[in-house]
């Protein structure tokens, strides 16, 4: 098996993809993708996080083109106008590999309407432009991807582990890895949430300096699709965010799934819950992340630990399981039993999940958070803070830790570059596809 490639990108996800996919454009050759997860055709729906396609394979599918939230982050490299046009470049080839999915907002007025309306309850709703691609869908598009790649002459090693990575005296990386050792002149580093500690370990090693970031702690909300049928049919996707009064925190509404399921993300040592919608809309419950955003500040500034520490408390009370508490019960301050659930209006749809009190589990400040915002919530979304609704937790939004690169995304170490979500440059499908296109563009030029 050949081990020395010109360039090896560790992690299959959109940022490795769309690197590779930039980088073949580029007439760049001699390229391997090193990828712990399965291949698209061997991979399992329940492997959520690790594989070819990255953690967004089986995802919701929610494509974001507008230059707002997460997307913003890539203004740290390149400036508004050609922040947008990368954005409308990473739309296009998504459409070239198969996207049909229409972009909504179809009236951006209407949805006007629908923030003037929230801003005189002191609520934020951010509107972009998004399409719903459908966890049903999605795989498609990436097996289209990773054929292309193929075809090029890129080669993809699935189920290969990268456990180090350091530079010889020749400035050569030696890379370590479950299917043996490859040698690489240039590196790309996109390993995704999932290997958020991964990289902060390699960032130890190669001497390249990262900054926490803040992470984001709460639960999976469910509630009836009625609930958000009005703002559904208008744009696909709203975020609603409030300041709470008592703490003064931000609390987010995060991923919306009309007519979705709530699903786990094992993360080996615990798991968390998140949500998907398929593009038939065959759910007859709606769910949406509902978390605050947690900073830390000297002398304790890990959030990533800190999270975690919490979602394994939860896993823990949970017996291995996410937790689920109906919002009656929550308010009670009492826990949630199997036939207390069964008594809910809601069946929920994530089966796999604990009855229990989510309050255990979650700080008081968290849950004083949820609570409030659910409340503030009900004057634009009647509904929301109905008794038997349902909470899953944890939801954890790990950011990764910020790893310190020049715009072209090189870091310190000099032919090591980073993108995507676990080096805190991106947030999403569509925002860590840009930055691979950055990465890429930035090789080229170190070639
Ligand atoms: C259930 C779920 C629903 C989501 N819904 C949406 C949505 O609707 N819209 C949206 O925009 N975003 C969504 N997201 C977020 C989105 O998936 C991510 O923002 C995006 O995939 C990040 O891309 P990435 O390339 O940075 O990392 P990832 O997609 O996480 O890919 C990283 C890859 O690197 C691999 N890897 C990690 N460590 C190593 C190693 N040491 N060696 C080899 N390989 C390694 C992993 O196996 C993984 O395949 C969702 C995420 C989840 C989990």
């Amino acid at each position: 098996m050949k081990t020395t490639y010109g360039i090896t990108i560790i992690g299959a996800g959109p940022a490795g993809l769309f690197a590779a996919l930039e980088l073949v454009k580029l007439g760049v050759k001699d390229i391997v993708i090193l990828e712990k997860g399965k291949s698209i055709d061997k991979r399992d729906k329940k492997e959520t996080l690790c594989g070819v396609g990255g953690s967004g394979t089986f995802s919701d599918g929610k494509l974001h083109f507008s230059l707002t939230l997460s997307q913003e982050r890539l203004l740290d490299f390149v400036d508004r106008e050609e922040a947008q046009n990368l954005l409308n470049y990473v739309e296009k080839a998504f459409l070239d590999f198969g996207v049909t999915a229409p972009a909504t907002p179809a009236s951006f007025e209407k949805a006007e309407h629908l923030v003037k309306r929230c801003e005189r309850y002191n609520i934020k709703l951010y509107t972009r432009k998004c399409r719903h691609v459908g966890s049903d869908a999605l795989p498609g598009v990436i097996k289209e991807i990773s054929n292309s790649l193929f075809q090029s002459g890129v080669t993809i090693i699935p189920e290969c582990e990268v456990f180090k990575v350091v530079k010889d005296k020749k400035g050569e990386f030696k890379i370590e890895t479950s299917s043996g050792e490859f040698s690489s002149k240039i590196i790309l580093m996109a390993p995704g949430r999932v290997g958020t500690k991964w990289l902060q370990d390699m960032a130890k090693i190669l001497g390249i300096a990262y900054e926490y970031q803040k992470v984001e702690i709460g639960v999976r909300y469910e509630f009836p699709a009625s609930v958000m049928e009005e703002q559904t049919k208008i744009m696909y996707e709203g975020i609603y965010s409030v300041q709470t009064p008592t703490f003064d925190d931000t609390v987010r509404t995060l991923c919306p799934c009309p007519n979705g399921f709530v699903a786990i993300e094992d993360y080996g040592g615990y798991v968390c819950v998140n949500g998907h919608s398929n593009s038939g809309n065959e759910s007859p419950n709606s769910n949406f992340a509902l978390v605050q955003e947690v900073v830390l500040t000297e002398p304790v500034e890990n959030t990533t630990d800190y999270a975690i520490s919490i979602a394994k408390l939860a896993t823990t009370l949970g017996g291995g399981k996410p937790l689920i508490q109906r919002l009656s019960d929550l308010m009670a301050g009492r826990r949630s039993t199997a036939e207390r659930i069964a008594k809910s209006l809601i069946i929920p749809t994530l089966k796999d999940a604990t009855p229990g009190d989510i309050s255990m589990a979650l700080p008081y400040r968290i849950v004083k958070n949820l609570l409030e915002t659910i409340e503030i919530l009900d004057k634009v979304l009647p509904g929301i803070n109905a008794g038997s609704n349902l909470l899953y937790a944890p939801e954890i939004k790990l950011r990764g830790s910020r790893i310190k690169t020049n715009k072209q995304l090189e870091t310190q170490c000099v032919g090591l570059f980073v993108a995507g979500d676990g080096a805190g440059v991106s947030g999403n499908i569509v925002g860590a596809a840009a930055t691979g296109v950055i990465a890429a563009r930035g090789i080229l030029k170190s070639l």
